[in-house]
């Protein structure tokens, strides 16, 4: 073990919410040297982290009392707030001086209200959602988008160093949700302009490889155009980032932009397309699975 791994080991870490997204965070935090108590109402979620040297624990308040910084990865916000709050949650553990760290896609507003019950028992939050898919959290380069007080920011820098390569400190605690809520605006209209376009390609009976290639090399280009519009012509459909994660987040993002005084269409379209999707059953498929609201 290198000297950085020692001093990151005496940092006690704790996971919860060990996931598509949560497990392979975690598995390199324990890469790193990073002590860890695990907690995911799927045990087997957590056992698939013991060999690399994580602790399973039986709840979220067992996670808190073995740990100096918890993290959650977590479906929503709801969930998260029980993994916080509720009976045997993260309060009833917390040590002395303890951290909290979210990292799951929630509401900016219920972030802060968080923030605030936990600054009342002495705790410090950060608000760090991620962006970069299942392939971002394995290979330890996703982007995290980070609220909270600077000061804790640059402390946890090495935590976040261990899953990310992107790691942008955007303000105060929710600030980080907002960030990741203007990257799904950009993304999900990303995708439904490539959607729309191999639609288009498709009806109009050009070839559809000659096509992308033409509009993949120039300004139209995106990571939705290059990585999903391939997935959809082999017909995989399988998650990823699925479509009802993507309904969440549109719905949350609708949420935050009618506070702001609505008239974002983009941001109105892309939520009532995918809540199209999730009335049709396609909650399960990942987010290119958006094109099979339309016949072919
Ligand atoms: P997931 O469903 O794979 O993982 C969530 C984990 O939480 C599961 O293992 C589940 O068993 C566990 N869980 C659910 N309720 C729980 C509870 N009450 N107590 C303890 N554990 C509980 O989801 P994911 O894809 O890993 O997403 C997690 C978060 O990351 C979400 O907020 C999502 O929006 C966000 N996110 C996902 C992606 C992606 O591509 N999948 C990308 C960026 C951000």
């Amino acid at each position: 073990m290198n000297e950085e791994s020692k001093q990151q080991s005496k940092t006690k870490l704790g996971f919860i919410g060990v996931g598509v997204m949560g497990g392979p965070m975690a598995a390199n935090l324990l890469r790193a040297g990073f002590e860890l108590s695990v907690f995911d109402q799927a045990r087997s979620q957590c056992e698939k982290l013991v060999p690399l040297g994580a602790s399973i624990a039986d709840s979220p308040r067992q996670v808190a009392s073995a740990s100096d910084v918890v993290i959650t990865m977590l479906p929503d916000t709801p969930i998260v707030e029980q993994a916080l709050f509720a009976e045997n949650g993260v309060v009833e553990g917390l040590k002395p001086d303890a951290m909290v760290i979210d990292m799951s896609t929630i509401s900016p507003l219920g972030t802060v209200e968080f923030g605030k019950r936990l600054a009342a028992l002495g705790c410090e939050m950060l608000d760090a959602p991620v962006s970069g898919g299942p392939a971002g959290a394995i290979g330890g380069t996703l982007g995290i988008m980070v609220g909270g007080s600077r000061e804790v920011f640059d402390r946890c820098m090495p935590i976040f160093q261990a899953m990310g390569k992107t790691i942008t400190y955007t303000g105060p605690l929710g600030n980080g949700q907002k960030t990741k809520l203007v990257n799904q605006l950009v993304g999900a209209t990303n995708l439904l302009g490539a959607v729309e376009g191999l639609r288009l390609a498709r009806r109009a009976g050009l070839d559809v490889p000659t096509t992308l290639k033409a509009v993949g090399s120039g300004v139209a280009n995106s990571w939705m155009l290059a990585n999903l519009i391939p997935m959809i012509l082999k017909e995989d459909f399988a998650p990823g980032f699925s479509i009802r994660l993507q309904h969440k987040d549109l719905k949350l993002l609708n949420e935050w932009t009618d506070s702001l005084g609505g008239d974002f269409p983009a941001a109105e379209m892309v939520f009532s397309l995918f809540s199209k999707a999730m009335e049709m059953g396609l909650q399960g498929q990942g987010n290119q699975g958006l094109i099979n609201i339309w016949k072919p």
